[in-house]
């Protein structure tokens, strides 16, 4: 049997085999977004499947193609669409793509989930995407199946926040192409990576609420929504030790595996 836990590199039956001994499925929600001079488009698609692959090995799952295209790139979050390269779907394609993918596994015996999000947009569509799979799989007389959706960096001890950023960790939303994602892309993707185009026009101050035009000259324009100075392909493993060790914990707990 191919010692693979993605989905994409087993045959049919190695497949079936092992959705059959129960093995969990983990589907990545990435996206396609710009993420500043210094990193590639596909960030937010190398770093949950990074994250999925780790602890798959660790519970005995599997882990699903990643969705590569996420909901809207946002201004506060992400920078917004306007950056060449960010490609995006509507909330609802991108909520019936997972629906859809959630029913053709369950068909399949898959009784297990685990979506993990890369993009923070993806989060409530994310819900939905679930919700709608789950009750077409209940629909279909599939009742049985536990289902875990989450965001990968809300693993993280509070400790090792603390060492990241001694004068004060500046929020998730304002993460993008920062601190946190370009060390784990130098942990995961070293050869993506170019530490010289590093820009240094963060970190932005955003509203407390969106104004759509949003007003422009409140986004870097660099597309970095904090500071990547300082990245680490080292403090990229702090965090990826913490995301693979407490993923696994909540993932064995939850599914009872
Ligand atoms: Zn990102
Ligand atoms: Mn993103």
């Amino acid at each position: 049997m191919v010692d693979s836990v993605f989905i994409s590199e087993l045959s049919s039956a190695e497949f079936k085999a092992k959705v059959a001994a129960g093995a969990p499925v983990f589907l990545p929600l990435g996206a396609t977004e710009q993420h500043g001079p210094h990193l590639p488009l596909g960030v937010d698609v190398v770093l949950p499947t990074g994250v999925c692959e780790r602890v798959a090995r660790e519970v005995g799952g599997l882990v699903a193609p990643t969705i590569p295209y996420g909901y809207k790139s946002q201004p506060r979050s992400g920078g917004g669409e306007a950056f060449p390269g960010t490609i995006s779907l509507d909330a609802n394609t991108f909520s019936l793509v997972i629906r859809d993918v959630i029913r053709s596994l369950g068909h399949h015996g898959v009784r297990r989930f685990v979506l993990v999000i890369g993009h923070f947009e993806n989060t409530w569509p994310s819900v939905e995407g679930l919700d709608l799979g789950l009750r077409e799989l209940r629909r279909d007389g599939i009742t049985d199946v536990t289902a875990l959706r989450l965001e990968y960096w809300d693993f993280v001890d509070r400790s090792t926040l603390d060492r990241l950023f001694p004068d004060g960790f500046p929020g998730t939303e304002l993460e993008h192409a920062s601190l946190l994602e370009t060390s784990l892309m130098l942990l995961l993707r070293p050869e993506l990576v170019d530490m010289s185009k590093v820009p240094s026009d963060g970190p932005a101050k955003f509203p407390n609420y969106d104004v759509t035009p949003f007003p422009k000259g409140l986004v870097p324009a660099s597309g970095v929504l904090a500071d990547a100075r300082g990245s680490s392909a080292e403090k990229g493993q702090w965090l990826m030790d913490d995301h693979v060790r407490k993923i696994a914990a909540a993932v064995k707990k939850e599914l009872g595996l």
